[in-house]
């Protein structure tokens, strides 16, 4: 009976300390995303200052010389590709914590070739490489998340690109492969992988020797695509001959499922922002704590918008002038001191007064989660820093559009 007594009693203390350990690791787990998104916000805070600035100043090519044209694309080149780099750590990071969750949809495959051909178009021109898709007389469809399949694509496909000999070529190719997957396959003309160089290839930061060339890269895309890939179901793999040139494919489960697809968007085309005019001077309030941040859009919106600009510096000031001034459009920070933007903008949603007025997040939180967080929560759009001069006017003229016809225009 004692000894009874004694296991009833040494399984609940053990309850307990496995309740205790869960919870600390729930803890933990939590911290780690909460830092993983403040390094996020941290980095791409400078980084919106001076991607933000260096589009003003390409934008502003009249009155530059050549030489001070280069340096300005120089800033461009590496600033963007330091966000790649820091959107590439950071997706790695969620990936080896077990906190990226992806979802399996059925995706059409020729849908995702043309959005990322429009996407690495601008570097195949660049580049002079000649590129062909497949012409998908049969439809395929794989089970994937669209966006990580995406992100997956646009990393072989710019890599063929990048590797690539002057003049060479990248073909794409989808071909069943038996019995229930689909092969996605990039082929270019680089100078090809030896087979121990092939053997290393899926690792962190491991440029294969590419580091004494030019081109920068450090292989940490495909390491992020490898992730993907298996997270998927899918598996991913590349065939090299020296001299000749590389093929980088991977394969995903066929979706057979008969129902038609879901409407997608098209690409975004890249095209010089337009100039937003309209009858009546419209107004704008943005939200915004960070000076540098609010200049940008101060300029931004001098060079390109016919509207009247208010600011406020943190979020009860500015609910208090959305209440009073009554601006068709409001721009939203999240950081903000005090009352947070995510907290600013549901007092405004609740407050009839200011509930019709279409508010955009701007913001350095740009983890899927953040992003999923505040359309939630009811922002209209969420515009992640840095910000990109076309997708900041597309939005705002779309906002813009909502606010005087209270429905939203094709997206
Ligand atoms: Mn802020």
């Amino acid at each position: 009976m004692f000894a009874a007594a004694r296991d009833v009693t040494e399984r609940k203390r053990l309850d307990q300390v496995l309740q205790e350990k869960n919870v600390e690791l729930e803890r933990a787990n939590l911290a780690k995303s909460d830092f993983l998104s403040s390094m996020s916000h941290e980095l791409r805070s400078p980084l919106n200052a001076i991607l933000g600035f260096a589009q003003l100043m390409e934008i502003d090519a009249a009155t530059t010389t050549p030489s001070q044209k280069a340096s300005i694309d120089q800033i461009l080149h590496a600033g963007w590709y330091l966000l790649e780099l820091i959107n590439g750590i950071l997706d790695l990071a969620q990936i080896e914590s077990g906190k990226l969750s992806l979802s399996g949809e059925r995706v059409s495959l020729s849908d995702v070739m043309v959005e990322c051909q429009a996407m690495v178009e601008p570097q195949r021109q660049t580049r002079g490489i000649s590129m062909t898709f497949p012409r998908f007389d049969i439809p395929y469809h794989v089970d994937a998340d669209r966006t990580r399949l995406k992100q997956v694509m646009i990393n072989l496909l710019s890599n063929a690109l990048k590797y690539n000999r002057p003049g060479g070529a990248v073909d794409v190719e989808v071909t069943a492969a038996p019995p229930d997957r689909v092969r996605i396959s990039v082929r270019d003309t680089g100078q090809g992988l030896a087979p121990e160089k092939v053997a290393q290839l899926f690792q962190s930061f491991n440029r294969l020797g590419r580091e004494a060339t030019a081109e920068e890269g450090t292989g940490i895309g495909l390491v992020v695509s490898k992730r993907l890939v298996e997270l998927m179901g899918g598996v991913i793999g590349v065939e090299s001959t020296v001299g000749v040139g590389s093929v980088f494919w991977i394969e995903l489960n066929a979706n057979t499922d008969p129902s038609p697809d879901i409407e997608t968007p098209g690409p975004a085309a890249a095209v010089q922002p337009q100039m937003i005019t309209s009858g009546s001077l419209r107004t704008l309030l943005y939200v915004e704590d960070n000076p540098a941040n609010l200049t940008l859009v101060e300029q931004l919106l001098g060079r390109f918008a016919d509207v009247r600009l208010l600011s406020a510096r943190d979020g009860t000031l500015g609910i208090q002038i959305a209440r009073a001034s009554q601006p068709e459009v409001i721009l939203m920070d999240i950081n903000l001191p005090g009352l947070s933007g995510l907290e600013a903008m549901k007092i405004l949603r609740d407050d009839p007064l200011t509930a019709h007025i279409p508010i955009v997040a701007v913001s350095a939180n740009a983890l899927p989660r953040d992003i999923k967080k505040g359309l939630e929560a009811g922002f209209f759009r969420y515009l992640t820093k840095p910000i990109k001069v076309n997708e900041f006017m597309d939005t705002l003229s779309e906002a813009l559009t909502f606010a005087e016809h209270g429905a939203r225009p094709r997206t």
